[in-house]
C-alpha cells in the first residue's frame, strides 16, 4: 500500500476532481479515503469518520452490505454486460423495471435506464418535448425550474438547475430552460408564516408560465427537498399548490427523486411526503446505495401511452441503459430496503429521533435554524440568533465548521453557512446520539473561533 503523500502526488499528478479547484487541491492534497463499513469510512490514515452525508447521498443501505456485493459478483459471472439497444434485453433489467413499477406511486409502470441521474434528466428533456411534438404542440418546449436547485452536471442538468456558478461557466442554461425563485422560507419569507410562503412560492410558478405563455411550457421540474442546494425544506403548503398549478395549465410535473428517492424521506419517494403526483420521476444514487452507478427515468402512464400508442421511434438511449450488473445491484439493494424495512424505520423511528436532536440544537449559539425532512436535515450559522443576521459570505463560516468536522471524523457538509447531513438509512439510534455528540463539539469549536476572531462584531 503507498503512503499518503504517495496517494496525493499521484493524485494530483494525474486526476481532476469534479467541481473541485485543481490547483488549490494540488497544493493541499486529496484525503485518501481507503475503505469503508456500516456508516463509518477510514482514511490512508487510518482515521474512522462518521459518513453523515451517505457518501454523496446515496449510500442508503450503508456499507459493506453482502447481499448487494453478492449480486454484483453473480452478475459479473453470469453476464457482465449486455445491451437494451436491438431488441434485446437481459433478467436484471427486466426484473428491476418490473420491481421499479411496484415500490413507485400507481402511474408509474415504466421505466427509462440511465447511467447517473444527470444523464436521468438529459432523458428527461428529450422526453417531455417528445411528447408534446408527439401530441401535435411542438411549440411547448419551455421547462421552467428554480434557482438554487440541482439536477446534475450534464448540458442539460446543469441547464435545469439553478446554480449560478455553473452557468456562468460553458454558455448555460441551454435554450428553452427558465427559473423560478426557490421556495426558502429563511431567505425570501421570513416576513410571513410559512403556510402563507409556500403558497407565495407556488404563485411564482404561475407568474412565470404567464409570462412565458402557457402554450409553450412543457414541464415544471424540481426536487421535493433541495439538496445539493443547502437541504432546503419548502412549506407543507408549497407542493400542493405547485400540482394545483400544473393541474390548471396542463404541464407535466417533474419530480427529481434522485436524493428523495428510496426512502430518504421516510417514503419510497419525495412526492409521496409531499402529496404530488408527478407525471415523470429521475431517480439515481439511492437506487443501487451508490454501489454501482445507475440512475433513470419512471415515466407515467400518462406520458408513456402517448410515447408508446403514438410516438414511433424514440431516437435516444445510453449504452448503459439497463446495465445488467447495475439493474442487479439495484434489485439486491431494493430488497435489502424492504427486508430492513427502512423507508418505515426513517418515518417512524430515525426520522422522529435526528428531528428531536435539531430540535435541540437550536439552543445553540450559532444556530440560527434547524430543520428535518426523514433523514436529512441542515442548521443554518448566523451571527445574531435574535435578529437573524448572518455572516458575511466571504468569512465562509459555514467552511470553518466544516474543518472542524473533518478534523474531528465528521463528514458534515457546507453550503454556504448550511451545515448538511444525509445519513445512511441503517443508522441507529445510538449512532444518532454519536452524530449529536460530533455535531455539537465541531459547532462548540466553530463558535470558539468566532468570537475569537472578533467576527461577531
Ligand atoms: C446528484 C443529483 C443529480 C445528478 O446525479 P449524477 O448521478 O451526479 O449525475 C440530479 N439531481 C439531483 C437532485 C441530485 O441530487
Amino acid at each position: 500500500m503507498r503512503t499518503t503523500q504517495q496517494w496525493q502526488a499521484a493524485d494530483a499528478a494525474h486526476f481532476l476532481h469534479p467541481f473541485t479547484d485543481f490547483q488549490a487541491l494540488a497544493k493541499k492534497g486529496s484525503r485518501i479515503i481507503t475503505r469503508a463499513e456500516n456508516i463509518y469510512l477510514w482514511d490512508s490514515e487510518g482515521q474512522k469518520i462518521f459518513d453523515a452525508m451517505s457518501g454523496l447521498w446515496c449510500v442508503n443501505v450503508g456499507y459493506g452490505q453482502p447481499p448487494l456485493i453478492e449480486a454484483a459478483t453473480r452478475q459479473m459471472k453470469d453476464l457482465a454486460f449486455y445491451n437494451a439497444f436491438f431488441q434485446t434485453a437481459t433478467p436484471p433489467a427486466i426484473e428491476l423495471a418490473e420491481l421499479l413499477a411496484e415500490v413507485t406511486p400507481p402511474q408509474f409502470n415504466h421505466v427509462f435506464f440511465s447511467g447517473s441521474g444527470s444523464e436521468g434528466n438529459d432523458t428527461i428533456v428529450r422526453m417531455v418535448r417528445r411528447y408534446w411534438d408527439v401530441l401535435g404542440q411542438p411549440e411547448r418546449q419551455v421547462i421552467i425550474s428554480r434557482r438554487n436547485g440541482y439536477h446534475g452536471s450534464t448540458m442539460a442538468g446543469a441547464s435545469l438547475g439553478g446554480m449560478s456558478g455553473m452557468h456562468a461557466q460553458g454558455g448555460l442554461p441551454i435554450p428553452g430552460i427558465t427559473h423560478i425563485e426557490q421556495p426558502y422560507w429563511y431567505q425570501l419569507g421570513r416576513e410571513m408564516g410559512k403556510e402563507e410562503f409556500g403558497r407565495v412560492a407556488a404563485s411564482w410558478l404561475e407568474d412565470k408560465i404567464l409570462e412565458v405563455g402557457p402554450e409553450k411550457v412543457a414541464a415544471f421540474i424540481g426536487e421535493p427537498v433541495q439538496g445539493a442546494g443547502g437541504v432546503i425544506i419548502p412549506p407543507d403548503t408549497y407542493w400542493p399548490a405547485v400540482q394545483a398549478i400544473c393541474n390548471k395549465y396542463g404541464i407535466l410535473l417533474v419530480s427529481d427523486e434522485v436524493i428523495c428517492g428510496f426512502g430518504r424521506t421516510g417514503h419510497w419517494f419525495g412526492c409521496e411526503r409531499f402529496g404530488t403526483e408527478p407525471d415523470l420521476m429521475t431517480f439515481a444514487k439511492g437506487v443501487t446505495s451508490g454501489y454501482v452507478p445507475l440512475g433513470g427515468v419512471m415515466v407515467g402512464d400518462r406520458v408513456a401511452r402517448v410515447l408508446i400508442e403514438q410516438g414511433g421511434e424514440f431516437e435516444h438511449g445510453y449504452t448503459y441503459s439497463g446495465h445488467p450488473v447495475a439493474c442487479a445491484v439495484g434489485l439486491a439493494n431494493i430488497r435489502l430496503i424492504r427486508e430492513l424495512g427502512l423507508v418505515e424505520k426513517v418515518r417512524n423511528e430515525t426520522g422522529p429521533l435526528l428531528a428531536k436532536l435539531y430540535q435541540g440544537l437550536k439552543d445553540h449559539p450559532l444556530v440560527g435554524d434547524a430543520e428535518t425532512c426523514g433523514l436529512m436535515g441542515a442548521l443554518l450559522l448566523v451571527k445574531d440568533k435574535a435578529r437573524g443576521t448572518l455572516f458575511p459570505p466571504e468569512l465562509a463560516v459555514g467552511m470553518v465548521c466544516r474543518g472542524h468536522c473533518f478534523g474531528n471524523g465528521l463528514i458534515m457538509r457546507a453550503v454556504g453557512d448550511r451545515m448538511i447531513v444525509a445519513p445512511p438509512l441503517v443508522i441507529t439510534p445510538e449512532q444518532i446520539d454519536e452524530l449529536g455528540r460530533l455535531i455539537r463539539l465541531c459547532l462548540d469549536k466553530t463558535w470558539a473561533d468566532v468570537k475569537d476572531k472578533g467576527w461577531l462584531d
